[in-house]
């Protein structure tokens, strides 16, 4: 098998590489090539100094750096059975698609900052029980919300879902993660819905009322959770029974907007492990009325409602100096963080009163648009 042959990059090569060069300025021939080498190598090699050897041990180091995660990779698997080049594969096509993504969407946008603060964004969380053996998710929570810079949180959607039937062997799995997170029993939310007509429908008016747009804008989720956004949505259209009729909604970067959004401002580009810290900042998890009513009661951080609302507090802030606009009472940050930014705060502030009446989590048509904020 002439691959097996193949010798193996070590100090020791690097050695009768060198020497072989040496000897051939001698003229010495050596017609078996590097084999020939061997034997004279071999005791010499053994009597140089360490500091000699370490030379050639670098020599390996840096020849193993080089072809860390190639030609070996193509078989080398991970401890879950998946050939860790396919990974890497998926990873670099990933960061490529999102690249571009995020490129082709920011070319339309003017130099005019007024435009891009009052454009409007959407921002999506889901929570799932598990990931199935198909690689689907079973989701039992999603949260929408519209936002714009200027006007700070728009509407809000947020509907609790029947996770349909749980594949067999993966009722502990389901169980345990619903204990660990978001806490929604593994039959679904009491208020769940199975109608995931209805679900389509909702977003789809949500993101395009009236179908007004010829093109249904992207929704953006951390990366982190792009693959089970993904597949959720692909689940709720395809549960959906529409077909070809319901609306393909592209799931793109949070993070990558967030970077966009500054270097649009003419600040600079922070790192995306910078964007997630400051997109996934606890600072406002404890405030009330944040969450979904269940998740209030328990206080319990793994709400998508809290999170899609997350986005826009973190993105109010760190926009705020670079894009003229105001931050108004409970559009743009919570109450208390409103008060540092207003010398004197109007009756609107306490808006943490003013949480909804529990109806208002019992069906997705009331769910629409008004959630807790009860804002237009
Ligand atoms: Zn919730």
């Amino acid at each position: 098998m002439p691959g097996k042959n193949k010798q193996q990059k070590n100090a020791f090569y690097f050695y009768m590489q060198e020497l072989m060069q040496d000897l051939k300025r001698e003229g010495r021939v050596f017609p078996g090539g590097l084999a020939d080498v061997v034997p004279i190598a071999h005791p010499r090699f053994k009597a140089l100094d360490d500091k000699e050897k370490e030379r050639f041990e670098n020599m390996a180091k840096e020849f193993k750096k080089r072809m860390r995660g190639q030609p070996g990779d193509a078989i080398r698997q991970d401890n879950v059975g998946n050939i860790i080049a396919h990974r890497r594969d998926d990873v670099m096509e990933y960061e490529k698609d999102r690249e571009k993504e995020i490129k082709s969407f920011v070319r339309k946008w003017p130099q005019d900052l007024s435009w891009v603060a009052e454009k409007k964004f959407y921002f999506i969380d889901v929570q799932a029980l598990c990931k199935t053996p198909d690689d689907d998710y079973l989701p039992v929570e999603i949260a929408l919300v519209e936002f714009s810079m200027k006007e700070g949180m728009i509407k809000c959607y947020h509907q609790f879902l029947k996770p349909g039937s749980i594949p067999s062997g993966m009722r502990y799995e389901c169980m345990s993660k619903s204990e660990e997170t978001h806490q929604i029993p593994v039959e679904g939310h009491p208020d769940a819905t199975s109608n995931y007509l209805s679900v389509q429908n909702s977003i789809e008016n949500f993101l395009n009322p009236g179908g007004a747009l010829s093109q249904y804008p992207p929704v953006f989720a951390l990366r982190e959770e792009w693959r089970k956004v993904e597949s959720v949505i692909g689940l709720i259209r395809q549960n959906s029974c529409l077909g070809p009729r319901a609306a393909h909604i592209p799931v793109y970067e949070l993070e990558s907007l967030f970077i966009a959004l500054l270097d649009h401002a003419g600040q600079a580009a922070p790192s995306k492990q910078y964007a997630v810290e400051i997109l996934t900042s606890t600072t406002h998890d404890f405030q009330p009325g944040i969450k979904c009513n269940f998740h209030e009661e328990l206080e319990c951080q793994h709400c998508s409602l809290l999170w899609v609302r997350k986005f826009c507090f973190a993105i109010s802030d760190a926009m705020v100096d670079y894009y003229n606009f105001e931050i108004k009472p409970r559009r743009h940050l919570p109450s208390r963080k409103v008060q540092q930014f207003q010398a004197s705060v109007d009756s609107e502030a306490n808006w943490v009163m003013s949480k909804p009446k529990s109806n208002q989590e019992t069906s997705s048509s009331k769910c629409l648009m008004n959630v807790l904020f009860e804002v237009k």
